[in-house]
């Protein structure tokens, strides 16, 4: 069990983490590596597959490369998002890039 002193270095690393998050906004590179990475999740999902998003450019890597194309069209429903690496890794939030950006 933690001591309060390490619970409260903890809650201080998360705010520390969200701040970079909130003033740098995502950092997902748009590079081959993670294009693939993004294969496996938003190729997978749901929004995706009914809205065709591979016939739109970007394509994918929604959340380096920006919303799609047809955007404004899509229906949007369950996002795969959270469940992506680099979702974690960037420090994402939300999802749903395809979409809103
Ligand atoms: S966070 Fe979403 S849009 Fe970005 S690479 Fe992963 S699955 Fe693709
Ligand atoms: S960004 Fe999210 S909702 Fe859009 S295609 Fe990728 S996993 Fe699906």
């Amino acid at each position: 069990m933690k001591s309060t002193r390490e619970a409260c270095i903890d809650l201080c690393n998360f705010q520390m983490e969200y701040l970079v998050m909130i003033t740098t906004g995502t950092t997902v590179e748009d590079n081959e590596t993670n294009l693939e990475t993004c294969k496996r999740f938003c190729g997978a999902c749901p929004t995706f597959k009914t809205n065709k998003l591979e016939k739109f450019p970007p394509q994918a890597l929604f959340c380096a490369r920006g919303k799609s194309s047809t955007a404004e069209n899509a229906r949007s429903s369950a996002c795969y998002c959270p469940a992506c690496e680099l979702f974690t890794k960037d420090h994402l939030n939300i999802g749903h890039f395809c979409t809103k950006g």
